[in-house]
């Protein structure tokens, strides 16, 4: 879902819209701004409808506590996919976007937008989800408090808890907090992993809006060199701002701490610090961030460090340094830039076969080369699809490699092992498996499952493309022990496919650019793309999720 959610934002917001062609069924600026803000409205009432039902059900009756968190769940997606198609709707069939452009520009017809113009087109969408969290809270408190009103029913249970009636709901309604601390959590979760490259590509239209057209085109060349050391200087910069974002603190000195730092310097792994995120109890979850060793951190979040043993932690952490000793990362970051290049001048061909959809902001982008703005849409929906096909595969062949490696993070190297004594004699470099160590793993996975309250055999698409379910991971690690030789075999095939697809797509790129035509004024318009694609795709290769966590 976060992926998603960031591939739509990235599409509302890059159209230029044109003043003079309404996309949508609306021609007017008041019936536009009318329907779009009832739209939000709606959302709204929705989201408080749902809560309201919610709170009902386990306030009369806290048993069936279960049974409304488990709808109420399986509603949250369907609420989220509701805010995309109405505020989708707003853009495509209100003209929204072509609304604001008007309105909010120096001339009134859309010729000099003022500074924020990208800003107002994204905030129906925005204050819809902010009103979703604002009535989510009434659901989430009373689930959260149903369980311990459970307790107070219970005689046995008060009188060992030997406290007043009432008073552990109390204290638990005090733990929840207030309404604004838990918008703001909700606010600050989406903001380190979703919203951080939106904002960006935002600032980056916006900026490139406030400077005049002949400016850019006398300054083509540096305006791209600056937005290419910006693209870096955030891709460098991401570590720190997804810390400051999440609020994520250093793990506390103790016996997991020491742990970890044993276990990284074993295995020559650096990175600039292990970090907590505080969850609110929500997800048990581990992640890596940082394409260069400094800053790099590894995260886990709280109810991971409460629910998992040492051991587990260890093999976790496994995982994750797995990740980096196998240049996932930069791997990732290479196979999406060269897919856009080649997905845009794949675009750039279709359209040179349709000569009639000339004009845009990408074609004014790419020096007049006839590329329209109607295949921004198009280009998401295929996009999507060939990272939920092609991405998600290759994914899922990485996660495989950094679980191995996670095995042999806790292995030994002996094949007749039968334990270790508190992760002692483990082998340095993780250069040998051992099934101890294999076993340590294997439960963990599980445990990751049974924790984040995952389906462990069929988990859902949105929550298995990019990792693969419990099930076939563990599996595959049961062949393995087994049959540890396999593991030669499997290495060879994941290297096979990983570099057979960028030969594929650079020799894909080779021959589209060789059939493309070339632009207008003879200018290449391969170094200007960056400024395109790199704000919004870039930033967030950065980031590993792992384990992915049941909610988005
Ligand atoms: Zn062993
Ligand atoms: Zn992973």
């Amino acid at each position: 879902m976060p992926f998603l959610l960031m591939v739509f934002l990235t599409v509302a917001c890059l159209p230029k819209w044109d003043p003079q062609a309404p996309p949508g069924w609306v021609d007017s600026i008041f019936w536009s701004a009318l329907l779009t803000w009832l739209g939000v409205a709606l959302t709204a009432l929705e989201a408080f409808l749902a809560a309201w039902r919610v709170r009902r059900a386990v306030e009369r009756d806290p048993g069936r506590r279960d049974r409304a968190t488990a709808r109420y769940e399986r509603g949250r997606f369907g609420r989220q996919l509701l805010l995309i198609g109405v505020y989708a709707l707003s853009l495509y069939g209100f003209s929204w976007g072509w609304a604001v452009a008007q309105l909010w520009s120096w001339d009134g017809r859309g010729a000099a937008p003022i500074l924020g113009v990208k800003m107002l087109t994204l905030a129906p969408f925005f204050l819809s989800l902010l009103l979703s969290w604002v009535f989510a809270y009434d659901a989430d408190r009373s689930l959260f408090l149903a369980a311990y009103r459970q307790l107070d029913g219970d005689p046995l249970a008060r009188a060992i808890l030997d406290s007043g009636p009432a008073a552990p709901v109390r204290a638990a309604a005090k733990e929840f907090g207030g309404r604004w601390s838990y918008v703001a959590f909700q606010a600050r979760q989406k903001l380190a992993l979703v919203f951080l490259p939106v904002l960006l590509l935002v600032a980056q239209q916006e900026i490139s809006l406030q400077i005049d057209e002949k400016i850019q085109n006398e300054w083509a060349w540096q305006l791209s060199a600056v937005a290419i050391v910006g693209v870096l200087a955030v891709m460098l910069s991401l570590p720190w701002m997804v810390r400051l974002a999440l609020g994520l603190k250093p793990l506390p000195p103790g016996p997991t701490r020491d742990r970890l730092m044993a276990a990284a310097r074993r295995l020559r792994f650096r990175c600039s610090d292990v970090l907590l995120w505080d969850t609110r109890g929500s997800m048990a979850n581990a992640m890596v961030i940082g394409v260069l060793p400094w800053p790099r951190y590894v995260v886990f979040t709280d109810r991971f460090l409460e629910e998992f043993n040492g051991d587990e932690v260890e093999a976790v952490f496994g995982h994750e340094v797995g990740h980096v000793k196998h240049q996932h990362m930069p791997y990732y970051l290479g196979f999406m830039m060269l897919s856009m290049a080649v997905m845009l001048y794949a675009c750039l061909y279709a359209s040179s076969l349709w000569p009639g959809l000339g004009g845009g902001s990408l074609g004014a982008l790419l020096d007049g080369i006839p590329l329209n703005d109607a295949w921004i849409p198009a280009g998401a929906v295929l996009l999507l699809a060939y990272m939920f096909l092609v991405f998600g595969f290759l994914s899922r062949r990485c996660e495989r490699q950094a679980d191995v490696y996670g095995c042999r993070a806790v292995s030994c190297g002996r094949g007749d092992c039968v334990g270790h004594e508190n992760g002692a004699g483990l082998a340095p470099r993780a250069v040998g498996l051992c099934p101890t160590g294999i076993r340590t793993f294997i439960y963990a996975l599980e445990k990751v499952a049974s924790v984040n309250g995952m389906s462990r055999d069929r988990p859902g698409f949105l929550q298995s493309w990019q990792h693969g379910s419990i099930a076939r991971r563990v599996a595959f690690l049961y062949g393995l022990l087994k049959d540890p030789s396999a593991e030669r075999r499997f290495q060879q095939r994941v290297a096979l496919v990983k570099w057979g697809m960028i030969v594929v797509l650079g020799a894909a790129l080779a021959v589209l650019i060789g059939v493309c035509p070339t632009p207008t004024d003879g200018t290449d318009p391969a170094p200007k793309e960056p400024s395109v694609e790199a704000p919004d795709q870039v930033p967030n290769a950065g980031i590993k999720l792992d384990l992915d966590s049941s909610r988005s």
